[in-house]
């Protein structure tokens, strides 16, 4: 059965589809239904949830929420109030010029599109390791994960993490924070790998204090009978009686591949900066999409929410007839382990280093409050500026109070382009109970000199 016609005569015939119900796809889909009412958007999510918040996953895990409530809004909002022909446990697995096949209730059915978005998102890497086909072995990736290793987790004591990006350092803390044994295994010589050791170090040190926290290790196998029960590395053996791999995610663009629309030099689907794709009419959104570096202009690919959301919205403006840009990422990020808080904005030195800056830094030390007002807390800022021109390129912030304002607070210098000099003289706020009034950042200023 085909449904649909291609570009009709008038404005209500033209059919928009949309492959994915996530961040970028539903942000595509809210956004053509708001300026073109008239117009059929058809979005087609292959599980349960949609408009769904995989970065929950690790604190339903740690048992502070619940996967019910891993969707911003139900679907009846957007099929009742936004008028999305949304269709949910629905799997596109062709695509084509002008149609695309799918799986809807185990019926295989086509339908003719005008625009296509791809909002396909990403899916963990799994790494060829010996038996990583054995139960008890898991992802993390879309919400249904959540309620998997939930129900696999209840009655287990040795948990092992292999990886330390910020999904692994997540999983970590939501198991020892049950109570668990957890061992996590980072084949690199620090936690979180694109940031600077310096400042990874105190991410390290926090998480020795709850994990078995093995660096410089490498996974060779996963061993076990029926399921998993040990994991091999090249230095020794743990116990594990369920396991978290976290190595990474890809972009998800074999349908885009399919279509014959280019991939990028990340290789994610290339996008420009209105999000087209190089095929007419075809667009693509969020984790499966290519973007630009704000700082060197550069193509980059950054999973990450914001930015999927916005180049959702502005895919959708644009299939609607707007006009609008998409300016790239500064790859701003946060997480935590425990109570430590971790942000990065811009390039680390290494990061900048590898870019071609020649590159100066500074490293400080600093408390979050006035000596004198109860309750201030440590915090490590890291700023790194160019050398010849004194522009910041980047930010590392680890404390325990306030990251989120500071490591905000830079990627917003960097996007408008400030110089040592700007950040020095930044009006920035100041009372006893919320900073010392040499805010930490200007004192980096001052450090990095202008
Ligand atoms: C554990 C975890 C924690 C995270 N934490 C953070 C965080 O703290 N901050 C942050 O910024 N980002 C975080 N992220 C990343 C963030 O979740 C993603 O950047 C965001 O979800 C991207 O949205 P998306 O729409 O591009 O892709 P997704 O959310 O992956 O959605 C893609 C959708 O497409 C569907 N789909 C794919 N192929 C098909 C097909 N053929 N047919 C039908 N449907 C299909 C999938 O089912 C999926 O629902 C986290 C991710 C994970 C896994």
């Amino acid at each position: 059965m085909v449904e649909g016609t291609n570009m009709g005569d008038s404005d209500s015939d033209i059919r928009v589809a949309i492959i994915g119900g996530g961040a970028g796809g539903m942000s595509a889909a809210s956004r053509i239904k708001a300026l073109k009412p008239e117009w059929i958007v058809s979005v087609f999510e292959a599980t349960s949830f949609v408009s769904h918040a995989p970065c929950g996953i690790p604190y339903v895990v740690e048992g502070i929420s619940e996967t019910s409530k891993l969707m911003y809004y139900p679907p009846s909002v957007f099929i009742e109030k936004r008028g999305i022909d949304l269709r949910m446990n629905t799997r596109v697995i062709d695509v084509s010029k002008g149609s695309l096949q799918y799986i809807e209730n185990g019926e295989e059915k086509e339908m003719e599109w005008d625009y296509l978005v791809f909002g396909t998102g990403a899916s963990p890497i799994i790494p060829p390791i010996e038996g990583k086909d054995l139960e008890g072995i898991f992802t993390v990736d879309l919400p249904p994960d959540a309620e998997r290793i939930n129900s696999a987790s209840k009655d287990v004591s040795e948990v092992v993490i292999v990886g330390s990006g910020y999904i692994g350092l997540e999983m970590a803390e939501a198991f020892s924070a049950r109570g668990k044994n957890v061992t996590v295994i980072e084949m690199l010589p620090h936690p979180l790998p694109n940031f600077d050791e310096d400042i990874a170090e105190v991410v390290k040190a926090e998480m020795e204090k709850k994990v078995n926290l093995r660096l410089n290790e490498k996974v060779q196998a996963f061993e076990g009978k029926d399921k998993v029960e040990k994991v091999v590395t090249d230095k020794g053996e743990y116990k594990a009686e369920l396991v978290i791999v976290a190595t990474g995610v890809k972009p998800n663009v074999e349908l885009a591949e399919k279509l014959g629309v280019k991939l990028g030099e990340t290789g994610a689907i290339w996008t420009d900066r209105k999000m087209r794709t190089s095929m007419e009419n075809v667009y693509a959104a969020g984790d499966c999409a290519e973007t630009y570096h704000m700082i060197t202009g550069k193509r980059v690919w950054n999973p990450l929410a914001p930015p999927g959301n916005k180049m959702g919205y502005v895919a959708g403006v644009n299939i609607a007839g707007g006009d609008i840009e998409f300016p790239g990422v500064l790859g701003t990020q946060i997480t935590k382990f425990h109570e430590l808080e971790i942000a990065k904005t811009g390039f680390s030195e290494k990061e900048a280093k590898e870019n071609g800056f020649e590159v100066k830094t500074a490293l400080i030390k600093a408390q979050t409050r006035v000596h004198y007002y109860p309750g201030g807390r440590e915090t490590q800022i890291k700023v790194v500026a160019d050398k010849n021109t004194n522009r910041i390129l980047g930010a590392q912030i680890v404390g325990y109070d306030s990251v989120l304002a500071r490591v905000d607070t830079m990627a917003a210098a960097i996007q408008a382009g400030f110089t040592t000099k700007d950040l020095f003289f930044a009006d920035l706020a100041y009372a006893p109970p919320f900073a010392p009034t040499w805010e930490p950042l200007v004192v980096a200023a001052r450090v990095l000199k202008f």
